[in-house]
């Protein structure tokens, strides 16, 4: 006999591990996929400094407080689950993830997002060589090595900061003239003695063999000038596309692909709602993803004792 889920959470991520702590803590049988490990971006996160009350905790710090704190109300968790596609008009609703098919009577999505890439010849073939996405993970390969971070955003300066501890120098190079990271975070890379910022240039090829990465071709995009720029190793913060590649065609999603939601976390289908990175929102923090997942799983709750009328 199948199990039918009172709510299918996808993504352990914090949204969705605040999702899964509000459902079952509020009686809901509950499960969460999630396609790799618990945790989301906070894994690559070395320090949450701007969640309330976690201070001087790493992202993997978090995250575990998070899951033993979810698991503790009954919920249950199946990691290396990659849901592939739904089934939102059955009834129960059902989750397709390898060769399992799951059914719930009320969906939460949370599958967060993922760094975007350049796109620029050189990047896949030195993924792993010296090509990253994740400072966290492999700054510590470049002790005394020259680094270059692209991208302006938080993501970008936050994790250049953070690869200083290791490399000799970190230069970050941005396509506009102006950063749109937070004030807080420019000013601790702008006072950074291994720091250094190139304005108004994109990267048009990551160059490098077997051995790993040796230089970038710039360019200026007010000159046009190309340039190399030699460097040990290159980490790329362009941004985040939500995960939604199992949702295509199902779910209204925006002009970014952004599940569009109102301020219940509903989306467009009855008892499916929505929380975090995945979901059309103005601010993307850990903190704001575990008050979505509240918010959706309270919601959940409704609609799930709505359906015993
Ligand atoms: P983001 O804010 O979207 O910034 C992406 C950056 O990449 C922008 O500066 C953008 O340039 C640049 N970019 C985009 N495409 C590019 C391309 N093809 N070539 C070169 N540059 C390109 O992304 P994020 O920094 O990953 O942050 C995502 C969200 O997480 C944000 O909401 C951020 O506030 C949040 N976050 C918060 C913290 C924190 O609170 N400590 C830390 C990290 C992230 P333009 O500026 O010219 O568009």
């Amino acid at each position: 006999m199948t199990t039918v889920y009172d709510c299918i959470i996808i993504g352990a991520g914090p949204a969705g591990l605040s999702a899964g702590l509000y459902a079952s803590r509020g009686n809901l049988k509950t499960l969460i996929l999630e396609k790799g490990i618990v945790g989301g971006q906070l894994q690559n996160t070395e320090e949450i400094e701007n969640y309330p009350g976690m201070d001087h905790m790493t992202g993997p710090q978090v995250s575990d407080a998070m899951e033993a704190q979810t698991r503790r109300f009954g919920c249950e968790i199946i990691t290396n689950a990659k849901v592939s596609k739904v089934d939102f008009n059955s009834k129960p609703k059902k989750v397709f993830s390898g060769d399992r098919v799951y059914e719930a009577h009320s969906i939460i999505l949370a599958s967060g997002s993922e760094h975007r890439h350049l796109g620029v010849p050189g990047e896949l073939e030195l993924a792993g060589k010296g090509v990253s996405y994740c400072a966290v993970c492999d700054g510590a390969f470049f002790k005394g090595r020259k680094l270059a971070v692209i991208g302006g955003g938080s993501s970008a300066v936050e994790e250049g900061n953070f690869l200083t501890k290791y490399a000799s120098a970190v230069t970050l190079i941005h396509r506009r003239n102006e950063l749109r990271a937070e004030r807080i975070l420019q000013k601790r890379f702008e006072n950074n003695p291994k720091s250094s910022i190139i304005w108004n240039t994109v990267v048009e090829k990551i160059n490098g063999d077997m051995l790993g990465v040796s230089s970038l071709t710039l360019r200026n995009i007010e000159t046009n000038e190309l340039s190399d720029f030699p460097c040990d190793g290159v980490f790329i913060y362009v941004g985040l596309s939500p995960n939604t590649d199992f949702l295509e065609g199902v779910v209204a999603v925006d002009g970014q692909g952004k599940v569009i939601s109102n301020e219940k976390m509903e989306t467009n289908i009855q008892g499916v709602f929505v929380a975090g990175d995945v979901r059309n929102t103005p601010l993307k923090q850990a903190v704001t993803a575990a008050s979505d997942g509240s918010v959706a799983a309270t919601m959940a709750i409704a609609y799930v004792e709505s359906l015993d009328d």
